[in-house]
Formats: structure tokens, C-alpha cells, sequence
């Protein structure tokens, strides 16, 4: 029976079941969606459209999926339209007959081509006897469109739109829509999100709730919307996305469309924290851990059952060209049993010379295209982090604590090839502090401290991944003198030299030395020996009467307050163990400065010209106040 498609706008549609449907009809719901800024409405004109095809032509759902989208392929396939105007304006010349410059001039002046496009053709219609275009006609020249490479590219690609163009009726802004689908500007107001509710609630209602009660039919909408979103964030490609709606209830799409090698899902992402303590009150009640964050880029890498390797980017891009050298490497990392697997990685710019990584600012000198494994100037290792698939399973709705189960036992590290990022599992304020200086001391951005029962939710930003990025430990602007006056030996690596010193302030009224830290990260083992040997000259029996220090911290030497050092700190806290300021901010509880880095030793400054309680008290009453204007301005946005 010959259906006819309801639509006010324009002249409606028609056309046999199972026949190719006009790209008109598409065309009307475009104009009928653009017409509206209303979310609900807008699904429910989509809806109505894909119902009509899938009632109809069902084989013309996938191109028109794809249309909707704006897209000739899946993401990461890397077929992109986005043709550039000179050749749409010598298109628009040829068929018209108006000279370039003239619709070049108005372009300029409207901003808009499609109208200009849409303006001929309201006067032409259909030139000569032309076949009118067809939804599945203008995609597949759309396809065709974007695979043309070659020197007589631009020409080819001219007659190919020249040819749409013909096609196209009037009324219906047809040669418009082509004209803005092909520079991959649809703006619609059209979201992908929004397209995968319609595919949903179009699939449902066509295939799945006739005749039957339709009360409750408004959760089973919203379950089958969730359904389908769910499984494209795991497998986002319409090629079987739409298929598979097609084929079955939308109950059993997680049976068919799933995560698999070859098909890039979104990468999780992290959510920017201010520091160690939001990250202890975010992870209270939850186990987790805690990760070098590396500098360099992110690698999603594939390794499908014939054993081809694919690595994508953070965006779903196909990044293999770009880094060939580690494809070529991944077969001879992976442990025997591995059939197929995806790790979440990131690539790191590598100097094989000193055995070290390199900043990201070399990373990005890496050629992106066509690089040849012999012609690589900025070598590269991988830091895995995540196994997102290990043989034919999607390990995506597994804990990370299993994950990193799977990716530990998957692949072998090897220095400089690949290797799994530093972690630790701790929470302990100072534990965390020093694991955070000791990884910018080994040049990394900061941590990622990751709940271990999470899930990976892919493309969310979620808040099972917490950011510490390095800036928190520049927090307090200022530094501080302090006075250096006693220490602890050093244990392991560490055996011969001292591990952490105990730091003091001048309180010159009452003349004291009075405890406000111990540091001992940050040094590299050359510096611990200098150090050494330096405050060695000034080991005392007992500590002097002017000491103030916490029962609970006595270090195992004590020193002469001779030693002035320039120290920076993240942040200031009231202290139970630090006896600096006492009295000043707290009655009786001291300050201290957490995460100190020793900047230099202040050659020039005399112990008695250490900071002052008076000072330490300031800049913490000023953290306070900032504290207090930030946290409001976040609750403002
Ligand atoms: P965002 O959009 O999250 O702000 P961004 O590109 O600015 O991303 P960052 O905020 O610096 O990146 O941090 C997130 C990135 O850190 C990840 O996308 C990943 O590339 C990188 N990264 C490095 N080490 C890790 C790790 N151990 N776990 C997760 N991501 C890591």
C-alpha cells in the first residue's frame, strides 16, 4: 500500500512500501526539527519520521541514521565530509548558471550557502529528467564523495554535488539540506544523544508495543532509550547499532551489539579536585587507589583475534599511522593465552639514551600521518592503566581491582616498551602527599586516584576517577624559612644518609625553634648525601631547651639550629603534632605546612630570620578566606 508521510510542511512525500524513500521526506523532517526548539517535540517529529521508514523501507533506516547524524561513517572509521565552499560554490555555479563570483559575494554577506542553494532551486526545480534523489542515493554519493583522494579530486567531487543538486525538488529546501550536510554543518539542533532516543522509541513502538496495553508505555520508552544509549556508548556505530534494532527486541541488544576490538569506545574521564583532602572526603567510605598521572597521550590499543592492532585516541580517532612502532611491538608484549585484547594506555614521549620519559612538549613534535617505524625521531613508551577486554569479553562492567587483574596478567612489561603505571593504595594523608611530590619529581602531572570497585563508564566524566594535579602543590604561594633540626636515617635505598629532616620556625618573642614540618621527599640521592654531610657538622646530644616540638614526632638526631632552608608547601593545616604559631590560630594546637619540597638551602639567612609564627598564622588565616570564596563560587555555577 502506498504510505503517505504526514507532514505540514511542504508537500508530503510519498512512496511505494519497500521502495527507496525520497530524500524529500528527510528533507521535511529536517525543516520540521529545525523549526523547533523544544527537546520533547523534537523526538517526537523524529520518531514519527523513523517509525514511517521502518514501517515502510526498513533498509533505508541506516542511511538515514547516518544522515541524521551527520556522518557517512562510524567515528572512528576517519570518513569525514566537511567540504570546503570553493567546491560547493563552482557546484552550485555550474548547475544554476550564476557566476561564482556573484554567489561567493552573497555568501560572504548572508553567511549562508544553503539558502543561496535553495533560492535556485525554488525558482528550477528539477532540471531536465532527472531520477529525484532518494535517501539511500545521496548517502551512498555522500560515501563516495568522501573516499576521493587524487589530483583530479576536486573535480570529481564538484560533478558528484553538481549531480545532487540536479536532483533535488523544490520545496522542500532538499538542495539546501545537501549543501549543509556536506560541509557537516546539519545544525538542526539535532544532538547524537537525541537521535538514539528517536531510533529507540521508534523501534519500540513499531516493533515491539503494538496492539498491546500502552498505560505503562512511558517507562518502557525511557528502558528502551537507556538501552540503546547505553550500548552505543560500548559500541558506538550505527552500522550495528541500527541492524540489530532492526533484527530484535531492544531487550537483547547487549547480546549483539557489544564492546569489541576494532570499535573505539569513549574514553573515561577524571574530575579536577583541589587537593588531598577533597580527595579523602570524596573517598571516604570507598577503597582506592592511587596512580601516576603521565604526560603524553592517550592510546585505546586493539588487538583483534587475527591479531591486528589498532590504536585509537582520545576522540575515537585512528591513530595507528601515528604511531606504527608501537602496533609493531604489541604482539611480543602480549602474554601467550591472549587472544584478543583492549588496554587504555597512554603513550609517553621516551629517551632510550638516558632511560627516561620526556615531557609531553616532545611528544607533540611526533609527525601525526604516514610515519615510518625507520624514520621515528621522538620514541615513545606506553603506561597501561586499564584492560578494557581480554579474549572475546568485555571487562567494562567488571571492577577496576579485576581489570587490573586482567592487564597485569595479559601483557609483559618491558622498560621503555610498555609499562603498567605506578600506583599505591593508601589512604593516609602524608602517604598521599609524598606519593604526589614523588611523582612530579619523576615528571609526571600529578595522580589519578581511582575508586577500586568502579566500573568503566565510558565518555563519562566520572567521579569514580578523582585529578591531583601538581599546581596543588604550589598552593601556598609564598615559600617559607625554616630551620633545620633534626632527622631521621634513612632506611633501604635510603641506608647511610638521612631519609627526613624535622623543620622549624623563629618565634622571636619567646625565643623558640618551634616544629612546623617533616619533609622527606623530593631529593634526589645525590643531594640526600650532600645534605648529609653538611648537617652532620651539626649533630647535638639532646635537643636545646628552646625546642618545641610534638611527643609523638622526636626525631633519632638532633642538630643545631644552624641549617636555613627554603621550603615550598601545598597547603597549611591546624596540627596536633606541629607546635608552630601555638596559640595563635588554635589555643593550643600548633600550624603545619603539609607536602614541603625543599626549593634551596638560604645560605644568607640566619636561623633567627626564620619564618614567624606571626607570618605562618597569616597565610593561614588567608587560605581560610580563599577556601571560603572558592567553595562559594562553585556552589554559585
Ligand atoms: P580532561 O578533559 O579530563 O580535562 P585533559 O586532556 O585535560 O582531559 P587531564 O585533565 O590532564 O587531561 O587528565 C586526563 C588524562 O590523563 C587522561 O585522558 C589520560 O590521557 C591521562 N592519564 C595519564 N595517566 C593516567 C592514568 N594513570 N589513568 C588515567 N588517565 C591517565
Amino acid at each position: 500500500a502506498e504510505l503517505h508521510a504526514k507532514y505540514e510542511a511542504g508537500q508530503a512525500a510519498t512512496w511505494e512500501a519497500g521502495a527507496p524513500v525520497p530524500f524529500a521526506f528527510l528533507a521535511q523532517t529536517f525543516t520540521a526539527i529545525d523549526a523547533t526548539t523544544k527537546r520533547t517535540e523534537i523526538t517526537n517529529i523524529l520518531t514519527d519520521a523513523l517509525r514511517t521508514i521502518i514501517a515502510t523501507t526498513p533498509d533505508d533506516l541506516l542511511p538515514t541514521a547516518y544522515l541524521l547524524n551527520n556522518r557517512v561513517a562510524p567515528a572512528h572509521a576517519g570518513v569525514e565530509l566537511g567540504i570546503g565552499d570553493a567546491i560547493l560554490i563552482k557546484a552550485i555555479s555550474s548547475v544554476t548558471g550564476r557566476n561564482e563570483k556573484s554567489i561567493k559575494e552573497e555568501a560572504a554577506k548572508s553567511g549562508d550557502l544553503s539558502s543561496i542553494a535553495n533560492a535556485a532551486k525554488g525558482k528550477q526545480g528539477l532540471i531536465g529528467k532527472v531520477t529525484a534523489n532518494t535517501i539511500r542515493s545521496v548517502f551512498k554519493t555522500f560515501r563516495d564523495i568522501a573516499k576521493i583522494e587524487g589530483n583530479k579530486s576536486q573535480d570529481h567531487k564538484k560533478a558528484l554535488i553538481s549531480k545532487l543538486l540536479t536532483a533535488s525538488g523544490k520545496g522542500s529546501n532538499e538542495a539546501g539540506y545537501i549543501i549543509r550536510l556536506l560541509q557537516g554543518k546539519l545544525r538542526i539542533g539535532l544532538q547524537e544523544q537525541g537521535l538514539l532516543v528517536g531510533l529507540a522509541q521508534a523501534a519500540f513502538l513499531e516493533r515491539e508495543s503494538a496492539g498491546r496495553d500502552t498505560s505503562s508505555l512511558a517507562p518502557r520508552l525511557e528502558a528502551a532509550a537507556q538501552t540503546v544509549k547505553q550500548v552505543f556508548s560500548e559500541c558506538p556505530s550505527l552500522d550495528e547499532l541500527v541492524p540489530a534494532l532492526l533484527g530484535g527486541p531492544i531487550k537483547d541488544l547487549p547480546k549483539s551489539v557489544r564492546f569489541k576490538p576494532g570499535v573505539p569506545i569513549k574514553a573515561m574521564l577524571a574530575k579536577p579536585t583541589n587537593g588531598v583532602t577533597e580527595v579523602l572526603d570524596k573517598f571516604q567510605d570507598t577503597q582506592f587507589t592511587v596512580e601516576y598521572k603521565y604526560d603524553g597521550e592517550r592510546a585505546q590499543v586493539h588487538v583483534d583475534e587475527r591479531g591486528h592492532v589498532t590504536i585509537y585516541s582520545r576522540n575515537s580517532e585512528d591513530m595507528t599511522g601515528k604511531y606504527p612502532d608501537l602496533a609493531q611491538r604489541m604482539p611480543d608484549l602480549l602474554a601467550p593465552d591472549v587472544k584478543s585484547l583492549v588496554v587504555d594506555c597512554e603513550a609517553v614521549a621516551w629517551d632510550p639514551k638516558e632511560g627516561k620519559i620526556r615531557p609531553f612538549q616532545v611528544l607533540s613534535t611526533r609527525k601525526r600521518k604516514d610515519v615510518t617505524v625507520g624514520s621515528i625521531q621522538v620514541q615513545v613508551v606506553l603506561f597501561a592503566f586499564d584492560c578494557l577486554f581480554l579474549n572475546g569479553e568485555s571487562l567494562l562492567s567488571k571492577p577496576l581491582t579485576e581489570r587490573r587483574e586482567a592487564l597485569v596478567g595479559s601483557m609483559t612489561a618491558k622498560p621503555g616498551q610498555m609499562e603498567f603505571a605506578t600506583f599505591k593504595t593508601s589512604h593516609d594523608v602524608e602517604e598521599l602527599g609524598n606519593f604526589l611530590n614523588e611523582s612530579v619529581a619523576a615528571g609526571m602531572e600529578g595522580l589519578i586516584v581511582k575508586s577500586l570497585d568502579s566500573t568503566y563508564e565510558p565518555s563519562k566524566r566520572s567521579v569514580n576517577w578523582l585529578k591531583l594535579k601538581k599546581d596543588y602543590l604550589e598552593g601556598v604561594g609564598d615559600t617559607f624559612d625554616v630551620v633545620v633540626i633534626g632527622a631521621w636515617h634513612g632506611r633501604g635505598k635510603r641506608t647511610g644518609v638521612y631519609g627526613s629532616y624535622l623543620l622549624a620556625i623563629y618565634d622571636d618573642e619567646n625565643e623558640q625553634f618551634q616544629t612546623i614540618s617533616k619533609i622527606g621527599t623530593g631529593f634526589s640521592e645525590e643531594l640526600l648525601k650532600t645534605l648529609h654531610g653538611q648537617l652532620n657538622e651539626h649533630v647535638i646530644d639532646a635537643p636545646r631547651t628552646y625546642y618545641r616540638w610534638g611527643e609523638s614526632l622526636v626525631p633519632e638526631v638532633w642538630f643545631d639550629a644552624q641549617v636555613v632552608w627554603e621550603v615550598k608547601a601545598a597547603d597549611l593545616s591546624i596540627s596536633p603534632l606541629h607546635k608552630a604559631a601555638a596559640g595563635l590560630v588554635d589555643p593550643t594546637k600548633g600550624i603545619s605546612i603539609r607536602f614541603p619540597r625543599l626549593v634551596k638551602t638560604r645560605e644568607d639567612k640566619s636561623p633567627d630570620q626564620a619564618t614567624s609564627p606571626e607570618q605562618v598564622a597569616e597565610m593561614y588565616n588567608k587560605q581560610v578566606l580563599l577556601s571560603k570564596t572558592k567553595g562559594k563560587a562553585a556552589d554559585d555555577d
